[in-house]
């Protein structure tokens, strides 16, 4: 059967929840899902309850204490999740038409952000299943004890234990990989998982539900419970028995689920919003560096966390970067993500439009340059023109609050120093980007540059081998990495009398 053809097969019955490896209706209603490009409903997914949570969490836990889990060896939790990459793999043709369709995205996009980019992180996440230890290290201290009764001679060791039950709550851009960057890696470190995807678009992640045991993983280890943030986002993230919620969405959000987390003190991860910041040098390759920026922020109309929407250039080159951004910016092919020659979809909602539209059109009553843009398309959909903008002023709400939506603000500097201050001046810290041929500013400007991520002459190159996350209000803790798997396990000292 073809891509489309299994995809529209899929969307033909409403789409259950799935917990403890049953496939049942939420209490919460089905919601109806609509392609953001025509504005009409293409399907329909059940909603969660508190009460579905809950089972949820209960199935988790119980997969949790089950020996065919918890007693499974390393090597066999590699196996099921390279099987599941294997089977993202196969089946990318459909998640990538279900994402495009759901949240917008072009075919082409989606096609990377919904198969083979999965895909490798889940073989990426494959080899840690047994590379997870802890260590042995000789202790002092009983030698000089008084308690002589407990003898000079210990063994001490560590374990690095995974931490129980995972909830995990993910947002609605990138919705396939969302999912699986969330999942692949609690798995990997032994966790079970609740995942709530975003209401909007949790097609694919349901999907994904019936991967997840064709690749042979038990019963109830992953458990998918689309619903609203109010009801079950935020049951989740107050659950008393889970230990971990894994969050990634807006930074007003993941303060609130934090507040929740509090009442059984469970570990937090916030992967959250940004306003990254790329500087451009007068000595950057500006033919490299020109498209670098236009697909730095336009990618997937914007609605990428570390879009780089604010872009700083050297004041005597200001100008052609701006005209050069601009040019690309005005010829990209606005349409159905399933059209061939589409470069930006729609924005993923009526909701996200009237908030990335009022942005811009306060911007334009404050007398703020729009070079190019700033429209939404006269015809059905979401569609907003790739606007860039040369704001009055750093500190206008265009320059400092996150937008999510095809917008750009660019503006001039003179000095590094002066580049390092602008970029800095942002309660965010997500991402940046640099572009210049001077080995010596490019290192200066990564050291100083308050941000998860810094790019030197490229932007967003992501790989899971590589920490992911915030400064300052774009987040706690890290995704991807050594660092994202230890942030999913728990150390346990052990001391042995010999
Ligand atoms: P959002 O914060 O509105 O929602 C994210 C998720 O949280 C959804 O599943 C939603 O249902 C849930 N949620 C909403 N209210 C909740 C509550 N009270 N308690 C618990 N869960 C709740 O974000 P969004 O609009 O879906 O996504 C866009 C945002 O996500 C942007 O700010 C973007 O920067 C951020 N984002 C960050 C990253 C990253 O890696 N840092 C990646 C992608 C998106």
């Amino acid at each position: 059967m073809s891509p489309k053809k299994k995809a529209r097969t899929y969307l033909k019955k409403s789409r259950p929840l799935l917990i403890g490896g049953q496939w049942r209706d939420g209490n919460g209603g089905a919601q109806e899902l609509i392609d953001p490009a025509t504005e009409q409903v293409i399907g329909s997914a059940s909603l969660a309850a508190e009460a579905d949570v809950d089972l949820a969490v209960a199935a988790a836990r119980r997969a949790f204490d089950s020996p065919s889990w918890r007693r499974m060896p390393p090597a066999d939790r590699a196996k099921r999740l390279w099987r599941l990459a294997d089977l993202v793999e196969e089946n990318a043709g459909e998640l990538a038409y279900l994402d495009t369709l759901n949240q917008g995205m072009p075919l082409g996009l989606a096609e990377f952000l919904s198969g083979i980019g999965p895909a490798e992180a889940l073989r990426y996440y494959a080899g840690w299943c047994t590379k997870i230890e802890g260590s042995t290290t000789a202790i002092s201290m009983a030698d000089t004890r008084p308690f002589g009764a407990f003898g000079p001679a210990h063994h001490a060791y560590t374990l690095r234990e995974p931490l129980g039950v995972v909830g995990a709550i993910s947002p609605w851009n990138v919705p396939t990989l969302m999912a699986l960057a969330k999942t692949g890696p609690a798995l990997a470190a032994g966790n079970t998982v609740v995942l709530k995807p975003s209401e909007l678009t949790p097609l694919t992640a349901l999907r994904l539900g019936e991967l997840l045991a064709e690749a042979d993983f038990p019963d109830g280890v992953v458990n998918i419970v689309p619903g609203t943030g109010a009801v079950a986002g935020a049951h989740l993230a107050a659950h008393r028995d889970v230990e971990m919620i894994s969050f990634t969405g807006s930074t007003a959000t993941g303060k609130e689920v934090a507040r929740l987390a509090l009442g059984n003190l469970k570990r937090v991860g916030l992967e959250l919003g940004g306003k990254s910041p790329i500087l451009v040098f007068d000595d950057a390759d500006l033919e490299a560096t020109i498209p670098a920026l236009a697909e730095a922020v336009f990618m997937n109309s914007g609605q990428i966390c570390f879009a780089g929407t604010r872009v700083y250039v050297q004041r005597g080159i200001f100008e052609d970067v701006v005209e050069g951004v601009a040019r690309i910016a005005a010829a990209m092919k606005l349409g159905h993500g399933l059209e061939s020659e589409t470069e930006l979809g729609p924005l993923v909602s009526a909701r996200q439009l009237g908030s990335v539209m009022a942005h811009i059109q306060a911007a334009r009553a404050s007398g703020d340059r729009i070079v190019t843009g700033g429209n939404r398309l006269a015809r059905s959909g979401y569609f907003v023109e790739p606007t860039v903008i040369v704001p009055q002023s750093c500190n206008a709400p265009i320059v400092r609050e996150e937008i999510f939506g095809p917008v750009l603000c660019m503006m001039p500097f003179d000095t590094l120093e002066e580049a390092i201050a602008l970029a800095n001046d942002t309660p965010y810290g997500l991402a940046s980007g640099v572009f210049t041929s001077s080995l010596s500013i490019a290192h200066r400007a990564a050291a100083e540059i308050r941000a998860g991520s810094v790019w030197i002459n490229c932007y967003a190159m992501l790989d899971e081998a590589m920490p992911t996350g915030g400064y300052r209000q774009s987040g706690w803790g890290r995704e991807a990495g050594r660092q994202g798997i230890e942030e999913l396990t728990q150390t346990k000292s052990v001391v042995v009398r010999l």
